[in-house]
């Protein structure tokens, strides 16, 4: 089975491959015409090339890591794959992230009936807050995906993060972080010699959630442990119910139709 690059073109790739040969069928959803997700496990990557037995993904316990890690370890369970996911959360400032994210993986590991060897025990880190803001919620990540990639923990890390909502749709406030805009194609595969990135949602954006959650049947059980809000403590009954308010709380709405 190889990918076909027909299927994106190659302003979907920045790799050291041209073409990859995979465990399995790749999958493929099209949000329109130009918005296109897939996710896919290649059996190579690297230079010289390397077998990927490993995979991982940091799982914040929101909508989009939630689905991303379902697919890919049903993918992983359906075809019997020698592949292990490996799930991350960090304690950043936001104190619920490792709370919701387990609960993420308790139950996708319930529902799929997933061994220790198809999704490995979900690893969580406690950074020091001494270290300041920058540390908590942006280096440690790039510290410990260094440290996963040399010491051959994973060989890909995988991503489910979603674009912003299109800007012409005034339905929806425009989110802050530019990063997530969808204004040009953003690149599914990133390859160095020593790292793997996978981003398997990031030209489409939270509505393609919702087609996944309903064609699953993930709307009345993942879904409501799944966590967006951004809200302060005393907003949110110390982080058990979504304020509401924040950005996060409207484009959860905005795809679902419904905050919690
Ligand atoms: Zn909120």
């Amino acid at each position: 089975m190889k990918f076909s690059m027909q299927e994106f073109g190659p302003e979907y790739f920045e790799t050291l491959n041209q073409s990859w040969d995979l465990y399995c069928e790749p999958i493929y959803y099209n949000q329109t015409a130009h918005r296109k997700a897939a996710i896919f496990i290649p059996k190579k990557v690297g230079k010289p090339l390397r077998e990927v037995t490993d995979i991982g993904m940091w799982v914040s316990g929101g909508i989009d890591s939630a689905m991303t890690t379902y697919l890919l370890c049903k993918m992983i369970k359906d075809n019997n794959l020698p592949v292990t996911f490996h799930p991350f959360s960090s304690r950043r400032g936001r104190p619920w992230n490792p709370m919701y994210a387990m609960d993420v993986t308790d139950f996708i590991r319930e529902e799929l009936d997933l061994s220790y060897q198809q999704m490995a025990e979900h690893v969580v880190y406690y950074p020091d807050e001494s270290l300041g803001s920058d540390y908590i919620e942006i280096d440690i990540f790039a510290e410990k995906d260094t440290l996963h990639f040399k010491e051959n923990i994973v060989q890909i890390m995988y991503s489910g993060v979603t674009a912003n909502p299109p800007i012409d749709d005034k339905t929806i406030s425009r989110n802050k972080e530019r990063t997530r805009d969808d204004e040009e194609i953003k690149k599914l595969f990133w390859e160095s010699e020593t790292r793997s990135f996978i981003n398997c949602f990031s030209n489409t954006n939270k509505k393609i959630m919702k087609t996944l959650y309903d064609k699953f049947n993930l709307i009345d059980n993942l879904f409501p442990i799944t966590r967006s809000c951004e809200g302060s403590d005393y907003e949110t009954g110390n982080y058990t119910y979504p304020c509401e308010k924040c950005w996060w709380c409207e484009e959860r709405n905005w795809a679902f139709g419904r905050y919690g």
